[in-house]
């Protein structure tokens, strides 16, 4: 029976309340009267429920999809200006127990090699991501209690924040591991992590049991209820996903908008960030055996729905997507993005023969960061490297109550500003940093406050001028 502010995730994610959904969905999808009623409803940036969101989700009518888009960007701009923030995911070992077969990770891969860095690695691939200009990282690693037991995240969480090279310093570093304990979460919390990230992969039980045959990671109930035992130990910052082609792609959409509504009942907080991953090829895997893979404009339609119906929610796309793919999801509500990503252990630091692989997928993307600085320059965003949120204690519910409002963007612009000038003084191409230094003076000039905007021209003018770093509001 479906209950959203249930803890026992076969009630806050029903699969009757699912199908009920995708049916109600399915005989609404040409109703024209009531798409247009959600698109005025979602214009105020308050959301839509799950079965509003899936109507528009199935919706054909040319017309209705093309307004739709519209309101997506329009949200995105209101919310998220022109501002992307860039990360990097940082593998720290692929020893796994689990058999997800939809990844090379998987137990049973006995021709990929394993690989798991020692704190002494760990300080030469964030030297190198330091070099690159990186200040958020996302750690990875395979679920193994014996190789990646809670105390070496732990330490090499410690280790990370740490090492500061020239003007190089990870400022946040968010986590994804797999499901834990609320002791174990409480222990993250403690070491100053960013926002825990765990992937659903499937929200339909019977097959996510099937793609998960073995290991801790095939107990759905375990794995769905994580982002409540991590809000129970102080992590108020999620960050949620599903990998699109897994399953039928209508009912994971349905299924994620039910998770984002069960925190944000349960907890007052809705996911931080919400990423959509989709399958790719990678050693051991074919993603032409998955015959659910959704096509380019299925995978923007589900970005620009998500960005209406969780208009507060940051979103994220990896480098499994192509420089063409992100583009479009970029205008559509997509965030964050990560930028020359290693996706192998110790990738950043050195490079990998193809028989040494030990990437989890392939990317699509493999333009170097000044690259994807310069690209996203060009096409008129304001590449970001802030960190200040959590940093400044603005976390969880006093996060939520500012991007609801769309407030959080008066520290969002400056900020932006601010790290794209770091940036650009430490280690951007000389044509890079003249295309960002003509974009800091024209956004500079847009900050609304008066106050604000003469402080954050004081702090980039001392940031190319005295070398100090690490302004923020
Ligand atoms: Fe292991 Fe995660 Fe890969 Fe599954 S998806 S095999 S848990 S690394
Ligand atoms: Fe993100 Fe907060 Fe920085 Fe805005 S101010 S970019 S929400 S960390």
């Amino acid at each position: 029976m479906y209950n959203v502010k249930s803890r026992v995730a076969t009630e806050f994610i029903d699969d009757a309340e699912i199908l009920e959904t995708l049916e109600y969905a399915e005989k609404n999808k040409r109703n024209k009267a009531l798409i247009n009623s959600l698109l005025e409803k979602a214009s105020k940036c308050k959301g839509l429920n799950h079965r509003e969101a899936a109507v528009l989700l199935d919706c054909d009518l040319p017309e209705e999809n093309e307004k739709m888009y519209k309101l997506a960007m329009e949200i995105k701009q209101k919310i998220y200006g022109n501002r992307i923030v860039l990360f990097a995911p940082l593998y720290l070992s692929n020893y796994c127990v689990n058999g997800c077969v939809y990844c090379p990770y998987h137990h049973n891969n006995h021709h990929i090699r394993r690989k798991k860095l020692t704190q002494e690695e760990i300080v030469r691939e964030v030297t190198a991501l330091q070099d690159m200009g990186h200040k958020r990282l996302a750690l990875e690693t395979g679920e193994d209690p014996v190789n990646n037991p809670i105390e070496y995240v732990l330490e090499s969480i410690k280790t990370i924040y740490s090492i500061k090279h020239k003007n190089g310093a990870i400022r946040r570093v968010n986590v994804n591991i797999a499901a834990t304990t609320v002791e174990n979460y409480r222990k993250l919390k403690e070491a100053g992590i960013g926002t825990y990230v765990l992937f659903q992969e499937t929200y339909n039980k019977a097959n996510y049991e099937k793609l998960h045959p073995v290991g801790p990671k095939h107990d759905y109930a375990y794995h769905t209820e994580a982002m409540d035992r991590a809000m129970e130990g102080g992590i108020d910052d999620v960050g949620l996903g599903v990998l699109f082609g897994l399953n039928m792609y209508r009912y994971d959409f349905v299924g994620l908008l039910m998770h984002a509504e069960h925190l944000e009942a349960t907890f007052g907080v809705g996911p931080h960030t919400i990423s959509v991953p989709r399958i790719c090829p990678a050693d051991d895997i074919d993603p032409k055996s998955f015959k659910n893979a959704i096509s380019d404009d299925i995978f923007a339609k589900i970005v620009a729905v998500i960005r209406i119906a969780v208009p507060y929610t940051g979103m994220i796309i990896s480098t499994r997507e192509s420089p063409k793919s992100r583009e479009r999801a970029l205008s559509l509500g997509v965030s964050q993005i990560s930028g020359a990503s290693s996706t192998s252990v110790g990738g950043y630091a050195e490079k990998e023969s193809p028989e040494e692989n030990t990437a989890q997928f392939e990317r699509s993307d493999t333009r170097t960061l000044d690259e994807v600085i310069n690209w996203l320059l060009k096409l008129g965003y304001i590449p970001s490297f802030c960190t200040a949120c959590y940093r400044e204690g603005r976390t969880g519910d006093r996060f939520m109550s500012l991007a609801k409002t769309g407030k959080i963007q008066y520290c969002c612009h400056p900020n932006a500003l601010m790290t794209l000038k770091e940036y650009l003084e430490d280690y951007a191409t000389p044509e890079t940093k003249a295309l960002g230094d003509e974009v800091i003076k024209r956004e500079l000039m847009t900050i609304p406050n008066e106050k604000i905007r003469e402080i954050a021209r004081r702090h980039i003018e001392d940031i190319a001028v005295s070398g100090k770093r690490d302004f923020r509001f």
